[in-house]
């Protein structure tokens, strides 16, 4: 077995690893990259032929994980998509949706290119050919074993993340010795509305785990969803609306979940709930769903006839004309739109009604990657640009980080604690340097073996020196790259070596 990290490697999104086994290729997530991860490695070119892929098993429907999928078909790939069925439902409207974010992205910039007199150009894939990519898709439940092909099995465990979200265990057999991988996917943090807790896995030789809030301690959840009460309370009082860029899957879902608490008991009264997403809308049908994944608090409230993810003042928007009315509303609106980096889709609009305001709040619930205008508003900048326009930041910005669907640095070394082996390497992926570096610390301080990968860092387990194994892929990738190594020169060659070690 080999394991080769390609994207989430060295940076937070675009989330791609590549497990060859037995002749077989297998990817663990396929995603987008965005921000600035898109603008440095760009979306278009993957790092291996899409028709030699046999199988891509998925942890989630969020897009820095699935988003790839349909360019993987149209590049040939035709094998079985391998996730939970709440993931299958989940990424079937998610990835039309980005298809219809792509040929909208591209039709702008198209009238741009024209008007230079430049040709036009594809998007990365459509609607369309996103949903013929959905039909490869293959939805198991929770915690059954799978095999995928002789000697090759895995199962899905609650990730607690997202609905059907899912860590993945997986057992190789090669040589009659059997590896234990486990693939974390996006780790949830404890106590989230709605959701369950991360499911405690107990053995793994190898992990792979994200690191997203790594260096960070989120807030007592309890503490932010009353923070969120009292922004509500006093930007109303001031005379503004409250903003909420946020997943439309997920993250939406769950602010409701707790909304509907407030609302219900009372705390919140009279209150307008605008759900701006056509994308929210159908995702929230899907979670009424699959409301047996539910934790218990919210299953309860099931059982005694209450709809947790509908109260009164709640409004789900579907037109563009609706959407802009709520544009007029000049106080007293929530408003959850998405997306939730503040990159595309209708949250813009709202930002461009409300963040010159003073009287209005931001309030961000979910991660903001580099490079985003949600990380920049976040980061305080004074002045942003939304359709080519200055926009002064006027707003009040808050961060709710206990809302965070990602697990914080004790929830990621607590992971890694109640593995009851103690597993032989764990790959850090899916986080910004400067955390991976002190989370990196703190698993080594603990006596685990732990390493920062980057993209096209390779491993194969079995070989008793890991870091060796790592450097010695490393130099194998950079010699395959070199086409007529005869006629270079020895000390180029030695130097390029001393680079990479
Ligand atoms: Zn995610
Ligand atoms: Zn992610």
């Amino acid at each position: 077995m080999q394991i080769e990290f390609y994207g989430a490697a060295g940076c937070v999104t675009g989330s791609c690893h590549l497990l060859k086994i037995k002749g077989k290729n297998i990817l663990l997530d396929c995603g987008l990259y965005q921000g600035k991860d898109e603008k440095e490695r760009g979306n278009e070119t993957f790092n291996f032929n899409p028709k030699n892929i046999h199988y891509v098993i998925l942890s989630h429907a969020h897009i820095d994980h699935c988003g790839r999928i349909p360019l993987l078909y149209k590049q040939g790939f035709k094998g079985d998509i391998i996730c939970t069925e709440g993931t299958k439902d989940l990424s079937n409207i998610m990835l039309k949706d980005s298809g219809h974010i792509q040929e909208m992205d591209i039709e702008w910039k198209n009238r741009k290119r024209m008007r230079l007199g430049q040709s036009p150009l594809e998007p990365l894939y459509t609607s369309k050919l996103a949903e013929l990519s959905t039909y490869l898709f293959k939805g198991y439940p929770y915690d059954q074993w799978i095999e995928i092909f002789d000697g090759f099995k895995i199962r899905f465990r609650d990730a607690g993340h997202l609905l059907g979200s899912a860590i993945v265990e997986m057992e190789i057999k090669e040589f009659k010795e059997i590896t234990t991988l486990v693939y974390s996917g996006d780790l949830g943090n404890k106590g989230v509305p709605l959701l369950k807790d991360p499911t405690p896995i107990k053995k793994a030789d190898y992990v792979i785990i994200e690191t997203t809030y790594s260096n960070k301690s989120h807030k007592n959840l309890n503490n932010d969803l009353e923070e969120l009460v009292n922004i509500i309370k006093s930007t109303f009082k001031k005379g503004g609306n409250v903003i909420i860029p946020s997943f439309a899957v997920g993250r939406t879902q769950e602010v409701l979940y707790a909304l509907n608490h407030y609302v219900e008991n009372d705390i919140l009264k009279n209150i307008k709930v605008y759900v701006d997403s056509p994308l929210a809308s159908e995702s929230t049908e899907i979670f009424k769903k699959y409301n047996k994944y539910f934790d218990e608090e919210a299953s309860k409230l099931i059982q005694n006839g209450d709809n947790p993810l509908q109260f009164d003042g709640l409004i789900f928007t579907k037109s563009p004309e609706e959407s802009s009315r709520i544009n007029k509303i000049q106080q007293g609106a929530i408003v959850l739109s998405a997306s939730g980096m503040c990159e595309a889709g209708r949250i813009k609009h709202h930002l461009k009604h409300n963040l010159w305001r003073k009287e209005s709040s931001i309030v961000f619930v979910g991660y903001q990657a580099e490079g985003t205008l949600g990380r920049k508003i976040l980061d305080g900048d004074k002045k942003v640009k939304l359709f080519g326009e200055e926009i002064a930041v006027n707003a009040k910005i808050f961060n709710l980080q206990g809302l965070s669907g990602h697990a914080d640095k004790d929830g990621l070394i607590n992971f890694i604690k109640q593995i009851e082996n103690k597993p032989k390497a764990i790959f850090l992926v899916h986080g910004e340097k400067e955390s991976q570096e002190n989370f990196k610390k703190i698993l080594d301080s603990e006596g685990f073996t732990s390493f920062i990968m980057n993209s096209g860092d390779s491993f194969t387990p079995g070989e008793e020196n890991i870091h060796k194994s790592i450097v010695k892929n490393k130099i194998f990738t950079l010699l395959n790259s070199i086409e007529d190594i005869d006629s270079l020169d020895k000390d180029i060659l030695l130097n390029k070596i001393k680079e990479i070690l």
